[in-house]
């Protein structure tokens, strides 16, 4: 279809013109400042600072940054709800700045961001290989649905994923699962209507590449894991032998106060 392919091409002049407005390493990604290309993940020192990063102790199984109040190994969350994917990791608390990456990344066309976070993410693999000698087959991002990827023009977690394989260079596998059903927006939402909503929703369309296969599921945010679980769910049943999650950023440790 010419019209497909004219739309291709406008996101690759757009990725090209995005390119010279938003150059690697000049301004910071959260504030906008002026930076020296010196400056890892395009982030001025501040807004580095400012960052939760999980370097210290996270949970031992959906890897968000653990609360100082929180004695144990396993987040407040994952006492409570049980989750289908094996094991999550990610790289930041989901606060303020992270916010603000991933808005501008989602919502306002900075595909450019997903570069850097692809970055973030492969240098967070490359710590977590050293320290827990994590190994996969396959990088799969977690599918968006067509008519929400065609309105917004791409799939953020798609974004991410490219370049994160590219980095890791490993097997990118963005087709693999469908999301065959459109869900409306998840926040406010339980965890267990989240659950609910998200059973079901993605289809798996090529069992054969995942087959006795370890997936690392790639995505933006980790909220309750409600829309992984969902992907694993589909994968586990197809034949996929582990499914890993990693995020960019999760949200906080915290008793629920409901
Ligand atoms: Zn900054
Ligand atoms: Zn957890």
């Amino acid at each position: 279809m010419y019209s497909e392919r004219m739309f291709m091409n406008f996101r690759m002049l757009k990725e090209q013109v995005l390119d010279l407005v938003y150059p690697d390493a000049l301004y910071c990604i959260c504030c906008g400042k002026v930076i020296d290309s010196t400056r890892p993940y395009r982030l001025c020192n501040e807004c580095r600072r400012e960052i939760r990063w999980a370097t210290g102790r996270t949970c031992r199984k959906c890897g968000k940054i653990l609360s100082e109040n929180n004695p144990g190994d396993i987040c407040f969350s994952c006492r409570e709800h049980a989750h289908i994917f094996d094991m999550g990791f990610t790289c930041c608390e989901y606060g303020q700045l992270p916010r603000s990456i991933v808005f501008a990344l989602k919502y306002h066309g900075r595909t450019d961001i997903g570069r850097t976070v692809g970055m973030v993410m492969h240098d967070r693999m490359e710590a977590l290989r050293r320290e827990t000698g994590l190994m996969y087959d396959l990088i799969m991002p977690v599918p968006m649905h067509p008519e929400k990827e065609r309105i917004r023009g791409y799939n953020q977690a798609s974004v991410i994923g490219k370049h994160f394989a590219r980095l890791e260079d490993m097997p990118f596998c963005p087709d693999v699962l469908l999301r065959s059903r459109n869900t409306a927006p998840l926040r406010g939402m339980t965890p267990e209507e989240r659950r609910q909503i998200l059973s079901g929703v993605m289809t798996l369309r090529n069992a054969e590449a995942i087959r006795n296969r370890d997936v690392l599921l790639i995505d933006d945010i980790y909220t309750t894991g409600a829309t992984v679980d969902g992907a694993a769910e589909v994968l586990l049943a197809g034949g996929a032998r582990q499914v890993y999650v990693l995020t960019f950023a999760a949200g906080a440790d915290v008793v629920k106060s409901e």
